[in-house]
């Protein structure tokens, strides 16, 4: 693993051209493996032999049709490889979390295991992190494990196997109730919290009307969702400490990691996976510019996803001022269904954060729910009931922050209720039209 990290250290810098001549020769690798192979990409990338020069390169290989989350499902069998590199260990399963309907099921081996955990590692080396430090994490854990008190381990896990030992970590289950989830906290004193950005706003908010402090807290972690428009403000507040996010998929691994000088950017990691973000015609966005992410994963010969469409849109960033060659990519917007439709059909990425709604009333919690065109119910968890007053307020705030004047209908429920994996999404839109507009 120290050589790969060395490797890593090194290509972090590399001009973006030498990088992307470096994912080509591992592309054409995989696809004749894919076309030998893998049933389903026999006939779909027969043929398709990227020449080395980008130009030609990127021609060819958008020839290839994407692979949605739904090919996936059906065709599991015809996309895993009958003939598996011995040197690429065993297989095994990798279930996403599917927050609404079907999970996706992959194949991973010993290899993308690796990657994943080289990955792992150089995020914590991006960050600086201190090894000897204590780590607390508050996520989900399947069949109710880890609830209150939660567990405790000896290091951080296998990643930072190859450091010199690590401070110890606390898991606990993300389940658990956020007063408990606090007290929690307090008795294990974390250096360094990760947790889901929903999670740690409602953890945040707690501590701020508490008035607690956790005393060797330095930084918060997130991954697994979208970050609010204050909630990098609102960790600062609760905790004076920031944040450090990861753009990550169970399917793929980590995709791009929050660049350690400039927190707004994210660098795509392409030395395991290609990375497009693509418009409406298929064709890539250019800096600024927001569209589907695109991800073909160079390591995976068990189950390779090429030119897989992931479901969430990204935008695109100029190249970093810290130097690093690697992609950038600027905001990480979640996916359609978290799309607000306005109601001459327009969409827009509605970016909210709670502690507007907590200068007007006691709200712990919020979600909104597009319910028509003209009609947004607004979803509370509050400590006290509101009164007519904070309602008025608040339904001014979500109008002037949709730039439009919608119906906004309150309901009050004493927690707002999480996907199963423990996943939240502060808006969803029930509305479904065909052309997404940009
Ligand atoms: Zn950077």
């Amino acid at each position: 693993m120290l050589a790969v990290l060395f490797q890593l250290e090194q290509s972090q810098w590399w001009p973006l051209a030498k990088t992307t001549g470096h994912q080509f020769r591992q592309l054409h690798a995989l696809l004749a493996h894919a076309v030998q192979t893998v049933p389903y990409y026999r006939d779909r990338c027969r043929g398709i032999t990227p020449a080395l020069d980008s130009e030609t390169d990127s021609e060819q290989w958008r020839r290839i049709p994407l692979l949605k989350r739904p090919d996936v499902q059906q065709h599991e069998q015809a996309l895993a490889s009958a003939q598996i590199p011995e040197t690429h260990g065993k297989t095994h399963t990798l279930h996403t979390s599917g927050s609404t309907g079907r999970p996706v099921r992959v194949q991973g081996t010993r290899l993308t295991d690796f990657f994943w955990q080289v990955f792992t590692l150089r995020e914590h080396l991006w960050q600086r992190r201190d090894f000897a430090g204590r780590l607390a994490a508050i996520r989900f854990v399947p069949d109710n494990k880890a609830g209150y008190p939660g567990v405790a381990a000896q290091s951080w896990g296998p990643a930072t196997s190859v450091m010199n030992g690590t401070g110890p970590a606390f898991l606990l289950n993300s389940a658990t109730d956020i007063s408990q989830q606090a007290a929690w906290l307090l008795d294990k004193n974390p250096d360094y919290l990760l947790s889901y950005p929903s999670n740690l706003a409602a953890l945040a908010t707690h501590f701020l009307k508490s008035g607690q402090q956790l005393s060797r807290l330095r930084q918060v972690r997130t991954m697994g969702e979208v970050l609010a428009a204050d909630f990098r403000a609102l960790c600062r507040q609760a905790w004076n400490v920031p944040v450090a996010d990861v753009y990550s998929a169970q399917e793929l691994g980590s995709i791009a990691l929050q660049c350690p000088e400039h927190e707004e950017n994210y660098h795509v990691q392409s030395e395991n996976l290609l990375v497009e973000v693509l418009d409406d015609a298929n064709e890539p966005c250019r800096p600024g510019e927001t569209g589907r992410v695109v991800v073909t994963t160079l390591h995976n010969y068990a189950m390779p996803l090429i030119r897989y469409e992931v479901g969430d849109y990204a935008e695109v960033g100029e190249a970093c001022p810290c130097g690093r060659g690697l992609p950038v990519l600027r905001r990480i917007l979640g996916r359609v269904r978290n799309l607000l439709t306005m109601p001459n059909g327009e969409k827009q990425w509605p970016y909210m954060g709670i502690m507007k709604f907590t200068e007007i009333a006691p709200v712990k919690q919020f979600q909104m729910i597009q319910r028509s065109l003209e009609h947004i119910e607004l979803r509370l968890a509050v400590d006290r009931p509101l009164n007519n007053d904070e309602e008025e307020k608040l339904t001014e705030l979500v109008q002037r922050a949709l730039s439009h004047p919608f119906r906004i209908t309150f309901s009050y429920l004493p927690e707002i209720p999480r996907s199963p994996s423990g996943k939240f999404e502060d808006f969803v839109s029930e509305v479904t039209t065909q052309a997404v507009r940009l």
